[in-house]
């Protein structure tokens, strides 16, 4: 027999559970009956939401706003207005849910656990009496006289209303594949280039292969045909690939955006702090002073060592046994090599490490609402929107305000009618 909603929710992610909770509130509060089913494809929903924030889950942050994110960002200012990080904190405390604002303006659960986020999800749908329909990966969707049907391979329902949300390509191993880029282009919507954003960035191999493991404070700059193009500082972590860290995935967006069509590099200055002459005025009293110090040791006091050694090793192919023996122009190739340690970028990791998609369905498919111009009834939420946030709580922020913006206005849609 086949199933008969009034909405339907597609992914139970970040966004979809957030909708269908609003839809069913907003049903509540106008003493309306609304059966309201989520389908995901996975075999439970929220595996996604689990595994953020390195398990704490960075729910929203204190300084949202649209320079915190790219795309059709424009569009997005009406919906931070309307949803906060102190309405989102106030709307997480009325489902019942703690937050606590830590460093940078990153909040979380108080008890720093995502598994509290996915419970108190858990427990509205069902207080609320939300259909968890799981192991329905939906492939198809046709407009009908009802409203929709929405096949999976083996089973059918019908909605009258139909909320989407079914992320984007990152992290496909949690469920989302970007199969809903391809079943929102037959009910009428477009979608832009898709690129893995938030991500690693792979480096020639010679370079950052012998410092696996390491980790630096630096100011890193991402260079695009040899000028300047953003600066971001932090800890950057070397790995076999090339190199990682929250400073890293903001400049990974550039690249995936620029293409390798382009020449680019990542400039790490080791000691942003201090100047080319500072440092080499400083490695020069070390060399008077410290006799005995081999000279591959120069940086052990300053740098991290793996990278000390690098830099020296790099800096001078030619090196002698002890540190007092090195001569100006060695110790101001060592000062410059600090502030210039240099990576020719070869492309980002894949989808598969990748924490977001940038890219999307373009923000004027879709009104205030988030309702679909192309297909009324129609609701789209979450990371499949052309919106990616930065890292610190601002992509799952924009999961929640679309989530309750699409929830509250296809729960209106119906009670109007
Ligand atoms: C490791 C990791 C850590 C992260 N940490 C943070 C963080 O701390 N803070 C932050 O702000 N952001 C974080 N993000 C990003 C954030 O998780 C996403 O932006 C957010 O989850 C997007 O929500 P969504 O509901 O749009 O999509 P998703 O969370 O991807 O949910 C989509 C759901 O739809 C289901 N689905 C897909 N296709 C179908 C289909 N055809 N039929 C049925 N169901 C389908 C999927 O199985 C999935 O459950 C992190 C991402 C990753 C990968």
């Amino acid at each position: 027999m086949i199933q008969e909603f009034d909405i339907a929710v597609v992914g139970g992610g970040a966004a979809g559970l957030m909708a269908a909770v609003a839809a069913a509130q907003e049903c509540n509060k106008r003493h309306i009956h609304a059966k309201i089913a989520v389908l995901e494809a996975n075999t439970r929903v929220g595996k996604k939401l689990l595994a953020t924030g390195n398990g704490r889950c960075n729910l929203t942050n204190m300084g949202i706003s649209v320079s915190h994110y790219h795309g059709d960002t424009k569009a997005c200012v009406p919906l931070f207005e309307q949803y906060s990080p102190q309405n989102i904190i106030y709307i997480f405390a009325s489902l019942g849910l703690l937050c606590k604002e830590q460093d940078e303006g990153r909040v979380y659960p108080y008890n720093a656990q995502a598994s509290a986020v996915l419970d108190i999800f858990r427990f509205q749908l069902k207080s609320l009496c939300v259909e968890t329909i799981c192991d329905f990966a939906v492939n198809m969707v046709q407009k009908t006289d009802f409203g929709f049907k929405i096949s999976s391979a083996s089973d059918t329902v019908l909605a009258k209303r139909l909320i989407f949300a079914s992320g984007g390509m990152a992290y496909p191993q949690l469920g989302s594949n970007g199969s809903g880029f391809q079943i929102l282009t037959t009910l009428g919507h477009s979608c832009t280039k898709l690129f893995p954003a938030l991500i690693q960035v792979k480096t020639e191999p010679r370079r950052a292969k012998p410092l696996k493991g390491a980790r630096s404070a630096a100011s890193a700059t991402l260079i695009a045909n040899g000028k300047p193009v953003k600066t971001v500082d932090g800890e950057v972590q070397f790995t076999e690939n090339g190199l990682s860290g929250i400073c890293i995935f903001e400049l990974s967006r550039l690249v995936g955006e620029l293409g390798t069509n382009n020449k680019i590099e990542i400039n790490l200055d080791l000691m942003p702090e201090y100047t080319e002459q500072q440092i080499f005025g400083m490695l020069k009293h070390i060399g008077e002073t410290l006799n005995s110090l081999p000279a591959d040791e120069l940086l052990n006091g300053y740098l991290n060592k793996l990278v000390g050694r690098e830099i020296v090793r790099q800096a001078l192919p030619h090196l002698p046994e002890f540190a007092c023996n090195l001569k100006s122009g060695e110790l101001a190739a060592v000062a410059r090599m600090i502030k210039n340690f240099r990576f020719a970028v070869t492309g980002t990791m894949t989808w598969k490490d990748a924490q977001i998609t940038a890219g999307g369905v373009p923000l004027d498919e879709v009104d205030e609402d988030m309702q679909s111009r192309c297909c009324p009834g129609l609701y789209l939420a979450g990371e499949l929107l052309n919106i990616d946030g930065d890292c610190g709580g601002f992509n799952l922020h924009w999961a929640w305000s679309t989530g309750i913006a699409s929830g509250c206005a296809a729960a209106k849609s119906l009670i109007e009618k």
